[in-house]
């Protein structure tokens, strides 16, 4: 009884208590971000952001970059499956979703969930533009303009660097 206690107070003071740095080692040695704890993102701070991401992941995603177009492996990728927030492993767009808007950019008419990611008005380089975040972690994404195809008429422009790709099972 006694050790059976012992061995539930261990495990939960683990789950608890074992660090952020540690889940993150294991994650980039699979550079597999599905099982990371979204909670945590937020309190992420920008040399740990740094040390995850690679340099230009980190441009896009941490300081509002752009990917040159036509360089994503997934501009031009139509396997099933769902993509997710390379900053962390949010489901954001499923494939079902993607066409070619032959921008250069992977391209998507609707996200997986409105909850998953944020709008906000974006007017640097002298545009008018809807930026589109993760709602996780806050990594920009790219951009939403109203030409997309039917159902919903929009047009998520994503940097593919912004993104991490989950096949269909
Ligand atoms: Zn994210």
């Amino acid at each position: 009884m006694k050790i059976q206690l012992l061995y539930t107070l261990v495990a939960a003071i683990l789950f608890l208590q074992l660090p952020a740095c540690a889940q993150e080692k294991q994650e980039k040695k699979t550079n597999s971000y599905e099982n990371l704890k979204p909670q945590k993102m937020k309190d992420m701070t920008d040399a740990e952001w740094r040390e995850r991401l690679s340099p230009e992941e980190y441009r896009v995603l941490r300081q509002q970059g752009t990917e040159r177009p036509g360089t994503s492996e997934y501009d031009q990728h139509w396997e099933a499956g769902v993509y997710l927030c390379k900053g962390c492993g949010t489901e954001l767009f499923e494939a079902t979703t993607k066409f070619d808007a032959h921008c250069g950019w992977p391209s998507f008419y609707d996200a997986v969930d409105k909850k998953n990611i944020k709008e906000e008005l974006d007017l640097s380089h002298g545009m008018r533009r809807i930026e589109v975040k993760c709602a996780n972690c806050d990594g920009h994404l790219g951009h939403v303009f109203p030409d997309g195809p039917k159902p919903t008429g929009l047009r998520y422009c994503i940097n593919g660097v912004a993104l991490n790709f989950k096949a269909k099972e």
